[in-house]
């Protein structure tokens, strides 16, 4: 049976009422459903984290933060702390988002440091990746993925086993583009391939892209797809509940 983790990255969006009409009305939705094959996880924002917990507690739903510091504390006004996380609940934290790559100029060298300080600090690690229109049409799709991957290799087989990877095509993200089946599933079986080869790991890789109701079916059943990082249809439960029946009638 394939197994599925379907992730929502909220962004920079919801303030806290918001956050509690679409959680409730997410946990509303899953009510009574077989989550055999699917995890889901949700990633609001900082200042939505501690009612999202209160408000996860006894619900299928995991937390995660869209992005953390690499230090436990210490002065760095404005960061936070992995730490900080699991104290508000926090099981996941997706890291090398491209658009903290674009806006924040985030490197391999930084999130090498704030991978390995969530491994140590037991967050998962939500590692994005992906490419740039501009790459795709050069032909070097393969080589900045491969560059990105690259840091993995500074961690050890344990550590990696951990981890999950998101397949991030960045002319996807946002657009209603989506990367069509055949470069999903060239990309995914490429990466599943490398991580294999590399690092003795079959881990799970998600698409993120656009993902929605509309296409989720064609996209979860691709072979080396096991999961979505959805941002927009994240925002809407209905969307975000459908996205989820999906993935559970892919069996
Ligand atoms: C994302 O933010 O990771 C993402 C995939 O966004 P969207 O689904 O809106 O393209």
């Amino acid at each position: 049976m394939k197994s599925f983790l379907i992730a929502g990255n909220w962004k920079m969006n919801m303030l806290r009422e918001a956050t509690r009409n679409l959680i409730d009305g997410i946990n509303t939705g899953l009510e009574g459903l077989n989550l055999d094959n699917v995890q889901i996880l949700i990633c609001p924002t900082f200042t939505s984290l501690g009612l999202a917990q209160k408000l996860t507690n006894n619900s299928p739903l995991s937390l995660g933060a869209q992005n953390m510091h690499f230090e436990e504390k210490g002065a760095y006004t404005g960061e936070i702390s992995p730490k900080m996380l699991i104290d508000s609940g926090c099981e996941y934290v997706i890291l090398g988002h491209s658009e903290r790559r674009q806006y924040f100029g985030e490197d391999n060298e930084l999130l090498t440091k704030k991978i390995a300080s969530a491994f140590v600090n037991n967050l998962i690690p939500v590692f994005c990746i992906g490419e740039t229109l501009q790459e795709r049409e050069n032909n070097v799709t393969f080589k900045v993925l491969e560059y990105q991957l690259s840091l993995l290799s500074d961690f050890t087989t344990d550590e990696l086993k951990t981890l999950v990877i998101a397949y991030e095509p960045i002319w996807a993200i946002g657009t209603g583009l989506t990367a069509s089946e055949e470069q999903i599933y060239e990309v995914h079986s490429w990466i599943a391939n490398y991580l294999q080869n590399k690092f003795g790991v079959t881990i799970k890789i998600l698409y993120g892209g656009s993902l929605n109701e509309k296409n989720a079916k064609e996209i979860l059943s691709t072979e080396f797809v096991s999961g979505g990082l959805i941002g927009g249809a994240s925002l809407d439960a209905e969307k975000f509940l459908s996205i989820i029946q999906t993935a559970i009638s892919i069996k």
